[in-house]
């Protein structure tokens, strides 16, 4: 068993009202847990849900833009989250990447932005369907990562995020050992592109349609550290999912 930290994040999309939030706060207060447990709501509530949270859970922003300050009309700075106290940020997930159309440089530029500003980073990386069924998934993942990398200076800051983009929401999962086999390329590539060392003590996670039900089976592949969560994030079973490693 790695002494890597077991790292479950959820992922709350836009989704959530108060009413909706306090249920999830209330059965997030009650997490009683080893690992790291990370929640991203909506931009509007991440002070309500940070200043909520007794538990050791910790609060993350969805995604953030790659300057402190200025005319940026509806974007969030990493100082805006640092100032309200929010140490996390999620960068470059599928839907920034293919509904926002954010391309591979400026989740790079963010990457870099947001860890200079002093934010705990979780760059996501996966593949589309057709990519995949083309046999070029690593090319996809590496030359993603490749991004990440170069803007990267502080590793004991970053857990990467693979997410089949297949799998996001789909109810479509990886199969332990298909994403078992990407966490393993995607760990060799970090030996081979960054160093040993942090290759070993990077979290990967694996996000798309984690659920209670196959969380536990997962979380057994030696390269997944852990897990990205959506929809079932906002569910009561989310709690099974943060001790799926137990
Ligand atoms: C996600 O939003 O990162 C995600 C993995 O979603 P879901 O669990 O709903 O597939």
């Amino acid at each position: 068993m790695s002494d890597r930290r077991f790292f479950v994040g959820g992922n709350f999309k836009m989704n959530g009202d108060k009413a909706s939030l306090d249920v999830i706060i209330n059965n997030l207060n009650t997490v009683d847990s080893p690992n790291d447990v990370v929640v991203a709501p909506p931009s509007p509530y991440l002070s309500y849900v940070a200043s909520k949270l007794t538990s050791n859970v910790k609060v993350s922003a969805q995604n953030c833009y790659k300057v402190a300050k200025g005319a940026y009309t509806g974007e969030i700075s990493p100082a805006m989250l640092c100032d309200l106290g929010i140490s996390w940020v999620i960068l470059g997930h599928s839907e920034r990447r293919h509904v926002f159309n954010e391309k591979d440089e400026l989740i790079g530029q963010k990457v870099k932005h947001a860890l200079q500003s002093g934010l705990n980073i979780i760059p996501c990386i996966g593949e589309k369907l057709d990519e995949r069924e083309a046999g070029v998934t690593e090319q996809i993942v590496f030359e993603q990562m490749k991004h990440i990398k170069d803007n990267v200076e502080d590793w004991s800051r970053v857990v990467i995020a693979y997410e089949p983009v297949w799998a996001i929401g789909t109810g479509k999962t990886a199969t332990p050992a298909q994403a078992q086999e990407v966490h393993e390329k995607l760990r060799k590539w970090l030996a081979d592109n960054v160093s040993n060392e942090v290759a070993q003590s990077t979290r990967i996670i694996y996000g798309g349609s984690v659920n209670s039900g196959n969380c536990k089976e997962l979380a057994q592949g030696k390269d997944i550290d852990g897990f990205l969560v959506g929809g079932a994030s906002l569910k009561p079973d989310f709690l099974e999912i943060v001790k799926a490693n137990a």
